[in-house]
């Protein structure tokens, strides 16, 4: 295999940590790696076939050209990289942010891949990404940008081979213009290709919603096992989009008061707990928590030393580092966004006594529903969203339970828990079906 690039364009700083332990040097694809690492000694005789896991299975890098509406022409660098497909297609959303690079694609392909088993849900791993900034497009220019992107994966993806879906800045407007644009160039309508669509056309009930509900559910499962009652619980929400906004309202309909939010724009406080439903009205309007009238300003070192019982980061990878874990306040962090925490980070909370669920379980919850998504496309049969709703709950309750008790099994933290299950089920399958030729 040729070099990888490195995980990451920044220089390392100097640093007292061992270099496998230093997420600036290593970036999301280093973090994965030392994530593997870390489970390899519980894998018994499927550890033969680890070295599959430290490799993407295939990365395609493709050239996106659109014209802008003052008729220029730019050139954007997009991914889609499959990094396991053992248990079934590829399965993974689509990012477009301007700090996107194939290091980090192929780390967020292989933590679906883990996810994806983790839950049981019958997929491989995939994700993709254009390095853009979304709001620098107009809507002309992201469409263009969109369909191009898609014919030119369109040699790797499809209902049977890998299914992309929503991710950051990518919504339902995105996977109707990646389905269309797939479905004309094969002359088909198909559906099964994208997950997260609109329910016209073929997307399911509860999918929006999806990601935060089960970040809700996995998170009062854990609560429950630390004794720590959600009715009154302090709550920060790092990132206020459609995983953190949607976990904080269901949070918050449970009683537990929001005291602390932040996203790209600032962040706020309020111990009386913030009026979720206004805030979640005002970042509609004005794409920030910024400028809230009904909280004050903080600053973000605040914001993680900010007292709370639960800390929920809901926004990019590598938030929560060996600078800010030991100011973290919080007895239970639930991960909504993927790769939120470093190595580093992960072992001072592991010291400190704080829980923490890791991402391949806790935002799980996107991928379950665009699984059912994907299921009622192919009957063409739709389910009511109390049925999706509860099959959801079910799977990610019972994924949690299953991780918890292998934790307790091995003494280990629940991320290497979920790592233990999802790699052994990914390796079974390996080791099943055997190398061809
Ligand atoms: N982007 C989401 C995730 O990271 C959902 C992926 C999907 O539904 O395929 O899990």
């Amino acid at each position: 295999m040729p070099a990888l690039p490195p995980a990451t364009s920044a220089p390392a700083p100097a640093h007292a940590l061992p270099s496998y332990l230093n997420a600036e040097q290593l970036g999301p694809w280093g973090i994965y790696l030392t994530q593997i690492d870390r489970v390899t000694p519980y894998l018994g005789t499927l550890g033969k076939w680890v070295e599959t896991l430290k490799r993407p299975k295939r990365a395609l890098i493709v050239d996106v050209p659109i014209h802008l509406d003052d008729g220029t022409v730019a050139h954007f660098e997009g991914y889609r990289v499959q990094h396991n497909i053992s248990r079934g297609p590829g399965k993974g959303g689509v990012r477009f942010h301007q700090d996107v690079t194939l290091s980090e694609v192929m780390a967020l392909a292989a933590w679906m891949s883990i996810k994806n088993a983790a839950v049981g849900v019958p997929y491989g791993g995939a994700k993709g990404g254009i390095r853009v900034d979304p709001r620098q497009l107009s809507e002309g220019e992201l469409q263009r940008l969109t369909r191009r992107y898609t014919s030119e994966i369109g040699l790797i993806i499809g209902p049977t081979k890998d299914i992309p879906a929503p991710d950051v800045n990518t919504n339902e407007k995105i996977m109707a213009w990646m389905m269309d644009t797939y479905s004309v160039n094969q002359g088909i309508t198909a559906t099964g290709v994208v997950t997260g669509k609109p329910i016209t056309l073929g997307g399911s009930l509860g999918r929006r919603e999806a990601t935060g509900r089960g970040v809700f559910t996995v998170g009062v499962a854990a609560a429950q096992r630390i004794n720590l009652p959600v009715p009154g619980a302090r709550v920060a929400v790092q990132g206020f989009g459609n995983v953190g906004g949607i976990a904080a309202r269901l949070f918050a309909e449970a009683g537990a008061r929001i005291v602390a939010v932040q996203d790209h724009g600032g962040s706020l406080c309020n111990d009386q707990g913030l009026d979720v439903p206004a805030l979640l009205q005002h970042v509609a309007h004005t794409g920030s928590v910024a400028g809230f009238a009904g909280g004050d300003a903080m600053t973000a070192a605040e914001f993680w030393a900010a007292p709370c019982d639960i800390l929920i980061p809901a926004a990019l990878e590598g938030q929560i580092t060996e600078a800010n874990a030991r100011h973290i306040q919080a007895r239970l962090v639930i991960e909504g966004a993927n790769g939120p925490t470093t190595p580093a980070a992960d072992d001072i909370l592991h010291d400190r006594g704080v829980l923490v669920v890791p991402d391949v379980i806790a935002n799980a919850g996107g991928v379950t529903v665009s699984y059912f998504e994907w299921v009622q496309d192919f009957s063409s049969f739709f389910w009511s969203e109390e049925e999706i709703n509860q099959r959801l709950v079910r799977i990610m309750q019972d994924a949690f339970s299953a991780v918890w008790e292998v934790a307790q099994q091995h003494q280990v933290s629940l991320r290497t828990a979920a790592y233990i299950v999802a790699c052994t089920r990914i390796l079974q399958a390996r080791d099943l079906r055997g190398l061809y030729p």
